[in-house]
C-alpha cells in the first residue's frame, strides 16, 4: 500500500513538473541551430522564420551557425545536445542524403531527433561565373561535356543540396567535375562572383537577388514546372535534361526526448510564422514556397524524411559517391 503510494505520488510529481514546463516554456531564448554559413540560403530561411517566432514565442530565437561537413557536424552536435527544449534545428534534404553519402554518421535522423515541423520548399538555380563562355543552356552543356576535367564545382560538402544537385547535374550530364566545398554557399556564391569557381547550383533564396542585378550566369531552374519569382526562366528539364527535378525541402528538429510541450509550442510558432505576411512576402520574393497544412505535424516530417531517405538513398549510391 504504502509502496503504490509513494509511486502515485511520484507520478503525481512528475506530471506537476510536466505540466509547469509547459505553461512555462520558454523562460528563455531558444536556440535554433542552422547547419551553414551565416547569410546563406539555409540561414535566411531560419532567421525569417526566426523574427516572426520570436514574436508568438516572447523569447528571442538565436540563430546559431554550426558549420561542417554538409550539415552533419550541425546535425550530431544537435542530436548530443540536451533536451531540454531550448535547442532545435533546421536542415534540409540533407538530412536524408546523408545517410547515403557517409559511411559513418554519428546520429541517426530517425532515432535521434524529435520532429517539429515542415516548413518551406524551394528552387534550385544553374549558375556559372559572370564571364563563363556560354550564354544559354545548349551552349552551357556543351561546353561542360568538352571542357570536363577543367570545371570547378562550388558546394557546401557531401550532404548539401548544392552537392545534391551538382551530383544529380553530373549524372544527367554523364561527366565528373572537380567539387570545391565550402561551408555553405554563401561563401560559395563569393567564390563565384570573384571568379574563382565555375559553376554552382543553389536556391533561389540566395540566387534571385545575384541573378537579377546580372552578377552570374543562368541557365535554368531544377523544377519541373516553371516559378513564380523567376517567370520567363526555363526549367532544366524542358531545355533536354528529362525528370531533372531537385526541390529543397526544410524540417525542424529537436533533440530525442525533448518535451512534447516544447515541440507542440514550437510546431504552433513555426505554423504562425507560415501565416506571418512578412514571411510570407519575403518567401514569396525569394522564390520559397510554404508547404500545405497537411505537411506542418511532426508526423508528417517523419514519414517525410524516412521517404526522402528512401528515395534519394538508391539513387545516391548508384553514383558510388561517399565519404569514409
Ligand atoms: N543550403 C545550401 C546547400 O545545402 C547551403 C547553405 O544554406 O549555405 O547547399
Amino acid at each position: 500500500m504504502l509502496g503504490i503510494r509513494r509511486i502515485a505520488t511520484a507520478a503525481a510529481g512528475v506530471f506537476f513538473a510536466a505540466s509547469a514546463f509547459a505553461q512555462a516554456w520558454p523562460t528563455k531564448p531558444v536556440t535554433l541551430v542552422v547547419p551553414f554559413a551565416a547569410g546563406g540560403p539555409t540561414d535566411v530561411v531560419a532567421r525569417t522564420l526566426g523574427v516572426s517566432m520570436t514574436k508568438t514565442l516572447g523569447q528571442t530565437v538565436v540563430i546559431e551557425n554550426k558549420l561542417g561537413a554538409g550539415g552533419t557536424v550541425a546535425a550530431a552536435y544537435v542530436a548530443r545536445s540536451a533536451p531540454d527544449g531550448y535547442t532545435f534545428f533546421i536542415h534540409h534534404n540533407g538530412m536524408a542524403t546523408s545517410t547515403a553519402l557517409y559511411r559513418k554518421l554519428a546520429y541517426n535522423p530517425l532515432t535521434d531527433f524529435e520532429f517539429v515541423s515542415q516548413a518551406v520548399e524551394v528552387p534550385m538555380t544553374m549558375l556559372a561565373r559572370k564571364d563563363f563562355p556560354a550564354n544559354n543552356y545548349a551552349e552551357f552543356a556543351a561546353y561542360l561535356k568538352a571542357n570536363q576535367s577543367k570545371i570547378n564545382l562550388a558546394n557546401a560538402g557531401l550532404g548539401a543540396v548544392s552537392q545534391l544537385c551538382g551530383l544529380m547535374f553530373e549524372t544527367a550530364l554523364g561527366v565528373k567535375f572537380t567539387a570545391v566545398p565550402f561551408q555553405g554557399t554563401a561563401p560559395a556564391m563569393n567564390a563565384l562572383l570573384g571568379g574563382q569557381v565555375d559553376i554552382l547550383c543553389d536556391q533561389t533564396t540566395q540566387t534571385i537577388p545575384q541573378i537579377k542585378a546580372g552578377n552570374v550566369k543562368f541557365y535554368g531552374v531544377t523544377t519541373k514546372q516553371r516559378i513564380k519569382a523567376l517567370p520567363d526562366a526555363p526549367t532544366l528539364d524542358e531545355q533536354g535534361l528529362k525528370g531533372f527535378e531537385v526541390v529543397v525541402w526544410h524540417g525542424i528538429y529537436a533533440p530525442k526526448g525533448t518535451p512534447k510541450a516544447a515541440i507542440d509550442r514550437m510546431n504552433q510558432a513555426v505554423r504562425a510564422a507560415l501565416k506571418d505576411p512578412d514571411v510570407v512576402r519575403k518567401m514569396t520574393e525569394l522564390g520559397a514556397e510554404i508547404v500545405g497544412d497537411d505537411r506542418l505535424s511532426p508526423e508528417s516530417l517523419q514519414a517525410w524524411l524516412k521517404s526522402e531517405i528512401d528515395k534519394w538513398g538508391p539513387i545516391i549510391r548508384s553514383t558510388g559517391t561517399f565519404a569514409d
